[in-house]
This record gives structure tokens, sequence and C-alpha cells, in this order.
């Protein structure tokens, strides 16, 4: 390993760096589902971030959501926080979701929607940091990808 800072995330206030780490060290909804319906894999070459999304549907809701990954803080947080949004929530819901944290990461504000993002205000700080844009959207990209297969 590097000794650049490859776990941290520099810059955040320290509350949501906090936040972050924690999620970062103890992923929610890690691991493989027996039988997912959607199974997406998706990459970041600028960081070395990889995120596997599993989902299983009922209709068009999700009933269960895990990810496997690697990478940076930034990253694995974001996808942990994701899978623990994602249950119980349409298709449509999870969409608006997408694009509302998108618009969170990339213009750093708040939104109409925003008290539903909760912990993913966290985020918020990483609109500063345009290299970090895509760590933090990478597990989003992938359940915009499923949604749109499943659709
Ligand atoms: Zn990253």
């Amino acid at each position: 390993m590097p000794p650049s800072d490859r776990s941290g995330a520099p810059d955040l206030s320290a509350l949501y760096q906090d936040i972050i780490l924690d999620h970062y060290r103890r992923p929610r909804n890690s691991g493989k589902l027996d039988t997912p319906d959607e199974r997406i894999t998706r990459k970041n070459p600028f960081c070395g971030d990889m995120i596997e999304l599993q989902l299983t549907f009922d209709g068009d809701r999700v009933r269960e959501a895990r990810f496997t990954g690697q990478g940076c803080a930034i990253s694995q947080a974001s996808a942990s926080m994701m899978t623990q949004l994602v249950e119980g929530k349409s298709v449509a819901e999870l969409e608006q979701l997408a694009a509302d944290f998108t618009r969170l990461v990339s213009e750093g504000k708040a939104t109409g929607a925003d008290p539903s993002l909760g912990e993913l205000r966290a985020f918020s700080g990483v609109a500063r940091l345009p290299n970090r844009h895509l760590c933090a959207l990478l597990a989003w990209g992938a359940l915009t990808e499923a949604l749109l297969h499943h659709g």
C-alpha cells in the first residue's frame, strides 16, 4: 500500500468524515445474495475502486440489496449507505434518489428531496473534491444500471 491516504476522506468536515469512515470500516449489507435478479459490477479506474451490487426485486420494488467491493472510503461508504436506503423502494423512487444524490455530490447543495437523503448528506463535502466525484457515484451508477436493466 502506498503511504498516501487511501482510506481517509480528506477535506471533509469532521462529522461527515466520521460517518463515512464508520461505513467504510463496518459496511452495511456487505455480501452476496443466493439468487440475485440483478448483478452489476462497476469500476473507477482513476481511484481503483470496485463495486459489485446485487439486488432482488418484488415487482418494481427492491427487496434486498448487497454489495462487495474494494477501494477508497468514499466509494465503499457510498455503497454501504445506498444499500441501506434502497430496500422497499420502487424503481421510480430510486431513480429520483439517485438524481438527488448526484446533484448533492456535484453541487454540494441540498435539494427539495434532501431529508430523504439522510446520512448521504455526509457526501455534500465531496462536491469540493472533483476528483472524488466518481468515487462517491460509483455505486449509484451500478444502481441506475440495475434499475434500467430490470425495467
Ligand atoms: Zn475512490
